[in-house]
């Protein structure tokens, strides 16, 4: 009797929870209000902010910032380490898998999938797992270092995209804003750790984009490709400076990143 009449009381309280949101918004809500900003027995979660942070960030709300949030080490280091990361990415290349099957490709090896390197190809977690996450300002000398040992993993679901968009009969390019000085460790890395048929891989020349931001070099080296013939139907990369910008074709994808910010 007891039970029923706890079971009783429970109901009442979420019915009368949920009422209150449909009261403020009109429709109905799945979720538990009082668990926005509070776990159990009130305690305030602080990562909700950081969560909140990292949304603007994905969304471009949150733009030109140059280190994470000093409060938000804990949380983005558990977000790339832990399963999320992981699950992010992996929404994202699926999308794109659904997008390229939609696609009927001319067959004449002129449909072009860009792909970005740091952060889309190539990790740099076991880099930045050393440095805050992030919080650290850029040290480009350490950074440097890092990239010369060619070591950097895949990321998981990218190879997986690669792989199948190869089998679809996609060319690849690679697209990085990584010097021409670090151009052979980087084809080095790449065929080291699975992605070893493409087109070709365009660094950024210093001559040309001196001073030039990463969405100027990009969107230039996009329109040279469309001069040559070539279709660009996919683009993929970690920064809005890759999918921003002319020449970006129908369709592009960006995965999560909450380490840096490239305009
Ligand atoms: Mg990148």
């Amino acid at each position: 009797m007891k039970l029923v009449a706890l079971v009783f009381s429970l109901c009442t309280i979420i019915i009368s929870c949920h009422g209150s949101l449909e009261l403020e918004h009109g429709l109905s809500f799945s979720i538990f209000p009082l668990r926005l900003k509070s776990g159990l027995g009130g305690h305030y979660i602080p990562e909700t902010s950081c969560s909140s942070w990292r949304l603007g960030v994905e969304a471009h709300n949150i733009i030109e910032w140059t280190s994470i949030p000093q409060e938000c080490v804990d949380y983005v280091g558990n977000y790339l380490l832990g399963k999320q990361y992981r699950e992010d990415s992996k929404a994202v290349t699926e999308e794109a898998y659904k997008y390229a099957q939609s696609l009927n490709l001319v067959g004449d090896g002129k449909d072009i999938w860009v792909f970005d390197i740091d952060e889309t190809s190539l990790s740099n977690l076991p880099y930045y797992a050393q440095h805050g996450f992030g919080v650290e300002k850029y040290n480009a000398t350490a950074f440097n270092e890092w990239v010369d040992l060619g070591t950097a993993p895949p990321l998981p679901e990218s190879l997986k995209l690669y792989r199948r968009l190869l089998r679809l009969g996609f060319n690849i390019v690679f697209l990085t804003g990584r010097p021409d000085s670090q151009k052979d460790i980087t084809l080095k890395n790449l065929k080291n750790v699975g992605f070893t048929t493409f087109h070709t891989l365009i660094v950024k020349e210093s001559a040309e984009y001196n001073g030039k931001t990463a969405l100027t070099y990009k969107s230039s080296e996009r329109k040279k490709l469309e001069e040559k013939g070539y279709r660009i139907v996919g683009n993929i990369g970690d920064q809005w400076s890759d999918i921003l910008g002319t020449n970006t074709r129908n369709r592009t994808f960006k995965l999560p990143d909450p380490m840096y910010y490239i305009s």
